[in-house]
């Protein structure tokens, strides 16, 4: 769910927000001056005339370009990690790995500038030669949430820099400071006008659509599916990675107490901030027993507290909008005729924490069956068969990922051929996913193509084709 819809911001674009401490909200990381559209198109205009010559500098200077940035953030991981810590609230061991993943992710597409860009087939009649060619599409304006302050906008620019386009970030209001600090490192390895930082909210994310000539977009649903019709009705290529109500299918066969352990963190680990986080547990005829005791024990003892403490699993929310949302929710279970197995409630100290909670018997049409919620809570449902289980996790508007805990490797092909979701873990938690291959959901989950992998370098070109005949024929 969004904390920073179009309706929280500021109707004046001029006025500064305030990016807080999640953990202590007194401690104001940065104030977050939006820049205008004004200054939006300006950027733009920099940064198309900028992209010739990036393309032109070649692959060594691109590749070593993208290199020397991977060594730059290495070299600051422990200051970055730290400001992520501090800026979203992510518990200090997952801001490290997102700091180390970041730094991965720029030394693999810093090899892509040395892939081939097209490919050579013979005409189906005659002499001469056939052959396409991938062509950046010039300025990708690039609009990104707060939740992996580093990651996703890295995931973006990096291949949309290594093919040779020059970028637009207009980051998440609450991830400004992380945001000026990757801007602050790219601008020492890239040229100028080649990476372009526009901080602001939904005014400067609309003006980017207005400018760019591709446009990536990961948040709320509702916000993408806006910047899709934006994009689309300039015609230029957008995609869209959008939320998730992501379910964890648990049956009998499975080890119980290893799935409660996986389905706990991939429910309340970051604060359930994940679009990736397990929202729903379904658990199969005799599964149902065990794993609601385990579950509730395990997310009863899991670690909440300061996200710089090394314990910490669980820390806050990102803002009082989210708490207040999912504290009414969780306070309302029992009127609406469910209980509560674990948690339950806002918890008692400064920051903005929530108790990692489970709860079960909420009618189908509630909020927790059919919404994404954003935060460390999940449902418990029941199913007596493997296929109502199915009906069950297809049965919501999002479709980003699953999870199938057994031991079974013919259910687990066969639900993986069946669950429509864009990426399925087998006895892994739903979080969690490698950089190098497709990225992206089904449904209301995602629109357009796929992102990371071989999948990003395609998005980020233009495929052209060109036929050549040896000269002087007729
Ligand atoms: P959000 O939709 O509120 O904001 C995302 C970005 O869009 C921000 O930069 C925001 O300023 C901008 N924006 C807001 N209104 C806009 C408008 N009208 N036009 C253009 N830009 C606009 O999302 P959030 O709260 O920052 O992030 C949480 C959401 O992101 C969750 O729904 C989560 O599931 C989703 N998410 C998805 C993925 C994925 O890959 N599928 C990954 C991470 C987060």
């Amino acid at each position: 769910m969004s904390t920073s819809s179009t309706a929280d911001l500021p109707t004046d674009p001029t006025a500064a927000l305030a990016s807080r401490n999640p953990a202590d909200p007194e401690d104001v990381v940065t104030l977050v001056e939006p820049v205008g559209a004004a200054a939006v198109a300006r950027a733009a205009e920099r940064a198309r005339a900028a992209q010739p010559g990036w393309l032109r500098v070649g692959a060594a200077f691109r590749s070593g370009a993208l290199d020397s940035a991977a060594s730059a953030l290495a070299a600051d991981a422990e200051g970055f990690a730290a400001l992520i810590v501090r800026e979203v609230g992510k518990p200090a061991a997952e801001a490290r790995g997102e700091v180390a993943r970041a730094v991965a992710i720029l030394r693999y597409y810093a090899q892509a500038p040395y892939l081939p860009v097209g490919e050579i087939h013979d005409p189906s009649a005659g002499d001469g030669l056939l052959y396409t060619r991938r062509h950046p599409h010039g300025v990708a304006g690039l609009i990104t949430p707060w939740n992996f302050p580093l990651a996703i906008p890295l995931w973006k620019a990096a291949p949309a820099l290594a093919t040779g386009n020059c970028v637009l970030l207009k980051p998440a209001p609450e991830a400004t400071a992380c945001a000026a600090r990757l801007a602050g490192l790219l601008a020492e390895a890239l040229p100028a006008d080649v990476f372009s930082l526009l901080p602001g909210g939904a005014h400067e994310g609309a003006a980017l659509i207005d400018v760019s000539d591709v446009v990536s977009f990961t948040g709320s649903t509702a916000v993408g599916r806006s910047v899709v019709r934006a994009a689309t009705g300039r015609g230029i290529p957008v995609q869209a990675e959008l939320g998730g109500q992501n379910a964890a299918l648990v049956l009998p066969d499975a080890d119980i107490e290893s799935v409660a352990g996986h389905v706990a963190a991939a429910v309340a680990g970051y604060a359930g901030q994940k679009c990736t986080a397990t929202s729903r547990v379904i658990a199969v005829g005799s599964a149902a027993e065990p794993l609601r005791e385990a579950l509730a024990a395990a997310l009863r003892d899991f670690p909440v507290g300061d996200p710089g403490d090394p314990g910490t699993a669980c820390g806050p929310l990102i803002g009082p909008a989210a708490l207040d949302r999912v504290t009414r929710l969780q306070q309302g279970v029992a009127a609406a005729g469910g209980r509560v197995l674990a948690g339950g409630d806002r918890l008692d100290r400064p920051g903005w924490y929530s108790a990692p909670t489970l709860v079960e018997g909420v009618p189908d049409d509630h909020p927790l069956a059919v919404e994404e919620v954003f935060a460390p809570i999940a449902l418990l449902r029941t199913a007596a068969t493997v296929e109502e289980a199915v009906a069950l996790a297809d049965g919501v508007r999002h479709g980003l990922v699953a999870s199938v805990h057994t031991r079974d490797l013919d259910t687990a092909l066969a639900l993986a051929g069946q669950l429509h979701v864009g990426m399925l873990k087998v006895n892994a938690p739903t979080t969690g996913v490698d950089f190098h291959l497709p990225f992206g959901g089904s449904k209301a989950s995602g629109l357009g193509p796929r992102e990371q992998g071989r999948a990003a370098l395609e998005f980020y070109t233009e495929s052209r084709t060109v036929s050549l005949l040896p000269g002087g024929r007729r």
